[in-house]
């Protein structure tokens, strides 16, 4: 895949963990934690997999048949795809590009092979992975979730053993030990890029403006 022209954008954040690590929640966490300063987009991933209790379609996942999810790679709908823990997950084109156009932030909650593949294909984007603070705590938040069948939990501790070893190709890592410190990491990763000076030039210069037109003596004349 090409590198994709990101110039004069929004940033994209790509953010990975073992399921049960706490994408989820620390991205809902993030998103209301910054409202102040400025959206940060959910991009929305499609998934073969069956809406878990309490998840809305089109708010968490846009849930679709294996059909449906074969016309789109077809169609070149797609960023990434992947095959995850026995279902498909995919980021479309149009949860992403429309808003990063427009100037807005991004994140995108994808796996470890997804998350390779947007790193190459953005390479201006900034990677994070999220890691658990250790073996049991997975097993615990996996099983206190309770949203999964005990086939589906097995199969995603199996996997995390070879994820959390992809963890060198990410930027940053963030160990979700307390949710609030975690949290607050994630927001200041998120803020930091918003400070850089080529994002704040409309800004910058709307001050200049004001300066300007405020017409003060220049103390050098
Ligand atoms: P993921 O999206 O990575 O699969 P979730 O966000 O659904 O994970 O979190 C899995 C479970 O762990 C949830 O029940 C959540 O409330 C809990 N959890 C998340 N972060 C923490 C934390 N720092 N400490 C304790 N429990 C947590
Ligand atoms: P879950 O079923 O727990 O919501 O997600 C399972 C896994 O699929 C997680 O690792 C999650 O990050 C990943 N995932 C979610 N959306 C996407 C996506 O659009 N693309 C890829 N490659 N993985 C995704």
């Amino acid at each position: 895949m090409s590198s994709e022209h990101l110039s004069g954008s929004g940033d994209l954040f790509l953010l990975s963990a073992p399921s049960g690590a706490g994408k989820t929640t620390l991205i809902h966490g993030i998103r209301e934690r910054i409202a102040d300063e400025g959206e940060l987009v959910f991009s929305v991933s499609h998934t073969t997999r069956g809406p878990r209790a309490g998840e809305v379609d089109g708010r968490d996942y846009h849930f679709v048949d294996a059909a449906a999810f074969q016309q789109m790679i077809a169609g070149d709908a797609f960023l990434e795809w992947a095959e995850v823990h026995g279902n498909y997950y995919g980021t479309s084109r149009q949860a992403v590009i429309p808003f990063l156009a427009a100037g807005l932030d991004v994140i995108v909650d994808l796996d470890v092979q997804g998350a390779e593949r947007l790193m190459h294909a953005f390479p201006t984007a900034h990677s994070i992975f999220v890691l658990p603070p250790g073996y049991a705590d997975l097993v615990r938040r996996l099983g206190g979730r309770g949203l999964d069948d005990p086939e589906q939990v097995a199969r995603r501790l199996a996997v995390s053993r070879w994820e959390i070893r992809r963890y060198e190709s990410y930027q940053y890592v963030i160990v979700n030990d307390d949710l609030e410190r975690a949290s607050r990491a994630l927001a200041a990763i998120v803020l930091e890029k918003r400070q850089r000076r080529a994002r704040q030039q409309s800004r910058i210069d709307r001050v200049l403006a004001d300066f300007e037109r405020s017409g003060g003596a220049d103390p050098g004349s």
